[in-house]
């Protein structure tokens, strides 16, 4: 059937249904879905062959971006196919007769099925954003990344050019390289923020957030809360970091850079004690091991992956769905078989676990889990390589009783993590609320704020801008923190090496509920932030709830925006 034909249909049952019921409301919405389903699939597939080939360098785009977060944020410069794509996208989506349609099923409210709602609202926000024709921030967006990452691609190359100069200065140097990006990354921000206005936003954060059911006005006091809840073990740790640098280096405290601040980080999240390198083999075996204990098989995935080093591959470990109806799950890495690799794929792992496990009834457009939910559980997963004693021990991992980071903290790095997390988010908040400060006076103003340690003025420098998560501003930060809250609570309630029963509780619901109704029916109650702090530290939770606000949801159906 050609277009104009289906659309014929739709009109044709509008027309019943607009003095008419719920019922065939439904049924009208349930046959646009299936064609429209019927369209994207193909593209959606061919997109992920490109995209995959391009990582596993089997095709000629050099020059594809290392971020390709959704089908219509493909970024390929000059090259034919890429345009062939997205010109496929534009016609699929913009064609006004069919958003009026979908305007007009809004606008009814008749439609009350929570699956055909969830995916009511899929559909619409794709239209609403090839709609409104972002082509000015597309441009200045295009520019921006291609600068940021041919400098991101220089790095090895930078590194063994600099010659004898001290890491510090070295580092001093790379971020040198890319101030130049700052004022471009202003214009972005302004450009994005005036996109979002005509949908009813103040500015493109708040209309972030909302687009992932995150309520913007309780932000601050969540922010608030984990302040508080984990500002004294965050001190704590870092006094034995600060030990930790001066003992190595040989220095006092009021000398470390944050440099060596950022060095302790990674020194948690890989001690020392798991410096191993393994064969592939016996690399996967240990992963295979682990996740066997919940009866889940990797076997299918790892044989469809690509996770092996070799020097002319892209630095970034993701997942990716290849094909959801032919279960073609696969992970995309550039490691080596080292146990500190291990927690990376052990995550990656998780996610296309997690998608492998959606039960097959799931309708097309809900398979894909949201992100809170999906960061939810890999991190679930990857956390145990630190908190449980018996998980280490069936992957043959050292013990950590020894570490000094580890004496009072079951993941230290958690904990670093989080506070990161709170400046990132604080950060680009408050850049997007107000375009026109001074972005690195308020990075380090952030930094004391969260991190507690100052920098030295001439250590000030805007490290902010070479940090890909920062310049991507897809609101990831705050995806993590929720998520980390979410993995702590399954963690109370399925510990140890009980990962099984996670499958059946959220992992095969895919998108067809919200995540904090998952949360509930898995473990009885609302997000309880009381966990969070048994997450990463060696004591017992506390017995108040620490409970977030109450509407962090909202019914995004229900929401008028402005579009209309
Ligand atoms: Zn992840």
């Amino acid at each position: 059937m050609n277009k104009n034909h289906c659309l014929m249909y739709l009109f044709a049952f509008l027309l019943l249904v607009s003095c008419s019921d719920r019922s065939q409301t439904e049924k009208l919405f349930q046959y646009f879905i299936n064609k429209h389903v019927e369209r994207i699939k193909p593209i959606n597939k061919s997109l992920s062959e490109v995209v995959w080939a391009t990582y596993t360098g089997e095709t000629s785009y050099k020059d594809l971006m290392l971020e390709v977060h959704r089908v219509d944020s493909l970024f390929v410069k000059g090259d034919k196919t890429a345009e062939y794509y997205q010109r496929l996208l534009n016609n699929l989506y913009d064609n006004s007769s069919e958003f009026e349609v979908l305007m007009k099923i809004k606008k009814s409210g008749l439609l009350t099925d929570s699956l055909l709602k969830r995916q009511f609202v899929k559909v619409y926000r794709e239209y609403v954003s090839i709609q409104n024709n972002w082509d000015k921030t597309e441009k200045i967006k295009l520019k921006l990344f291609e600068q940021f990452f041919e400098l991101k691609k220089s790095e090895n190359r930078f590194w063994d050019s600099i010659g004898n100069v001290s890491e510090d200065v070295g580092r001093a140097m790379w971020i040198g390289k890319f101030s130049g990006l700052i004022d471009k990354f202003r214009d972005l921000i302004k450009a994005m923020n005036d996109d979002v206005k005509r949908l009813g936003y103040d500015n493109y954060f708040e209309a972030t957030m909302d687009y992932y059911d995150i309520s913007y006005d309780s932000l601050d006091q969540i922010i608030r809360v984990i302040d508080n809840e984990t500002r004294e073990d965050y001190l704590q740790l870092l006094g034995i970091a600060q030990s930790e640098i001066c003992r190595e280096l040989n220095i006092t405290s009021n000398q470390i850079t944050p440099f060596q601040y950022r060095d302790a980080h990674t020194n948690m999240m890989t001690p020392g004690e798991w410096k191993v390198e393994y064969s592939q083999e016996d690399f996967i075996k240990i992963i295979g091991d682990y996740y066997a204990l919940g009866n889940y098989d990797i076997s299918d995935i790892y044989k469809n992956s690509d996770i092996w080093y070799k020097e002319n591959k892209v630095n970034n470990s993701f997942f990716f769905c290849m094909d959801s109806e032919k279960r073609d799950f696969r992970i995309y890495s550039n490691s080596k078989p080292k146990a500190s690799n291990l927690s990376s794929l052990v995550h990656e792992f998780g996610h296309a676990l997690h998608y492998k496990y959606v039960d097959q009834k799931v309708p097309y457009l809900l398979k894909e889990p949201q992100s809170i939910l999906a960061e939810a559980v890999a991190i679930y997963f990857d956390s145990k390589i630190y908190t449980s004693k018996d998980v280490q021990e069936i992957m043959g991992l050292a013990s950590l009783d020894q570490n000094p980071y580890f004496k009072d903290f079951r993941n230290p790095s958690e904990l670093f993590f989080i506070r990161k997390l709170l400046r990132n988010i604080m950060f680009e908040k408050s850049i997007f609320e107000n375009p026109d400060q001074d972005f690195n006076e308020l990075w380090w103003k952030l930094n004391k704020e969260y991190l507690l340690y100052d920098a030295s003025l001439t250590d000030r420098l805007p490290e902010w801008i070479s940090n890909q998560q920062i310049v991507d501003f897809n609101g990831m930060h705050v995806f993590y923190l929720y998520a980390i809250a979410f993995a702590a609570q399954l963690e109370e309630y399925y510990p140890g090496q009980q990962i099984g029963p996670i499958k059946d509780k959220i992992m095969k619901y895919g998108d067809t509920l919200p995540w904090n109704d998952l949360i509930k029916r898995a473990t009885g109650e609302e997000l309880n932030l009381k966990y969070l702090i048994n997450f990463y530290k060696r004591s017992n939770v506390n017995d108040s709830p620490i409970s977030l606000n109450n509407n962090a949801h909202k019914d995004l159906y229900l929401r008028e925006n402005g579009c209309s």
